[in-house]
Order: C-alpha cells, then sequence, then structure tokens
C-alpha cells in the first residue's frame, strides 16, 4: 500500500471524515486488520480563515505548498488538499511537488460522469461558488455546467459553512434552507447538487431529498484517495 498525505484541518470538522472514511474503506477492501497509510498536517482554522477573508491567496498558497513540500519529504506517494475551497491555490502546489496531487474537483467530476450527468448545482464557500478555479475545471476538461445559487442563497450557504458547519453546528433550519436552495436550483435545471465543501455531508445526506442526486465531494476525493494508495 502507498502513502497519503492530507494537508487539513481546513475544518478539522471535514477531516475527521477524511480520516474515518479513507480506513473504513481500506478495512472493506483488504479485510483483517488492515487501515490506511497515512500522515495528516493539520492547521488551525483560524489563521486560514483570516487570510481567507483578507483574500491573502498569495499567503495561503506559500502555507499549503510548505505543508505539501513537508508531507513529501516525510516520504508520501500522494497528496490530498482536504477541502475544496483551498484547490483554489492547488495548481502552486501541483507545481512545486514531486508527488501527484489527487484533486478533489476532479474526483467530483468523475462521480458526476458516472451517473450521466451533464448539468449540476455547485453548493460551497463564496469562494467556490464565484471565483473559476472549480466552475472553469468542471466546465473545460469535463464538460459539465455549473448552476450557482443566486447572490442571496451563496450568502446564506457560506454562513452555514463557517458559522456553523465548520464549528460542528448541525441546525434543523439550515438544512431546511438548504433544501429550499436545492429545490430552487433543481428549478433553474440542475440535475445534481455538488456538495462542494468538504462539510456539507454533514447536514445533506443522500437519503434527505427524494429524486435529486447528490454529489458528495468529500467521499468522492476519499474513494479516488483509497484507489491510488491500494
Ligand atoms: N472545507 C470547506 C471546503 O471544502 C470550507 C473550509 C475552507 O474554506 O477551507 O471548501
Amino acid at each position: 500500500m502507498k502513502t497519503i498525505g492530507i494537508i487539513g484541518g481546513m475544518s478539522f470538522e471535514s477531516t475527521l471524515e477524511y480520516y474515518k472514511i479513507i480506513n473504513e474503506e481500506v478495512s472493506k477492501r483488504l479485510g483483517g486488520l488492515h487501515s490506511a497509510k497515512m500522515l495528516i498536517e493539520s492547521y488551525d482554522f483560524c489563521e486560514i480563515e483570516t487570510y481567507q477573508s483578507k483574500e491573502d491567496w498569495k499567503t495561503l498558497s506559500k502555507i499549503l505548498v510548505n505543508s505539501a513540500k513537508r508531507l513529501e519529504n516525510a516520504g508520501v506517494d500522494y497528496i490530498a488538499i482536504a477541502t475544496n475551497t483551498m484547490h483554489l491555490v492547488a495548481d502552486d502546489v501541483e507545481n512545486n511537488i514531486n508527488v501527484p496531487l489527487i484533486h478533489i474537483a476532479e474526483a467530483a467530476a468523475n462521480a458526476i460522469k458516472a451517473e450521466n450527468i451533464d448539468t449540476v448545482a455547485l453548493f460551497g464557500t463564496i469562494y467556490t461558488m464565484t471565483k473559476p478555479f472549480y466552475k472553469d475545471k468542471f466546465k473545460n476538461e469535463f464538460n459539465i455546467n455549473v448552476i450557482v445559487p443566486n447572490i442571496e442563497e451563496q450568502k446564506t450557504i457560506n454562513e452555514i459553512i463557517y458559522n456553523e458547519l465548520c464549528r460542528g453546528i448541525i441546525k434543523e433550519s439550515s438544512r431546511e434552507r438548504l433544501y429550499e436552495i436545492t429545490r430552487h436550483c433543481v428549478s433553474k435545471g440542475a440535475k445534481a447538487v455538488v456538495l462542494g465543501c468538504t462539510e456539507l455531508p454533514n447536514i445533506i445526506k443522500q437519503t434527505d431529498i427524494d429524486g435529486i442526486k447528490i454529489i458528495n465531494t468529500t467521499r468522492a476525493h476519499c474513494m479516488e484517495i483509497v484507489k491510488r494508495i491500494l
């Protein structure tokens, strides 16, 4: 088995899910006492969020590149960034290391393609929903059309992520609001909703919304990681 290096803690609520899903899947596939070989470098998310809110992507890029280099020097075979948003600096990370980066948007796009879906709604932080790094990858490399919620809905989703989900808070009222936004996006033509934030699967489950396909990027990313390390 190869070793995965995870850049995590953004937030720790979702890094916990990575640890659990990857290990459970390796155990399921290999049986016995097997579990995943993994190194995790975990950040204080408060520091990361402070740079995000200042849109200081240069500093964030340096931070993540340094992490990736440390993991590479420690001997990992692959690197994964356990957040959609911070893939904003994924190209910098990829260009500064010699081991492959397992990209979350590529794992998500492959999961969408496997369902034969061509138009999706993208939920995530304000950065993921509004900046081109994620949407353009879907469109240009996978021919997947992306619908984003309207500005007011984007603000709501962003607040739920930073004020609740990244702090481990799950509110029924927020779940209902996310369903409403989901239904609105479906009425605009979305065939599936991409949970493009690694904490969103903590509040929205596939079984919750009848007939509307949910693409869980945390799970898709973890499955790709398992496939590669095995
Ligand atoms: N984990 C989230 C994501 O997947 C949001 C936290 C962050 O800004 O990194 O985008």
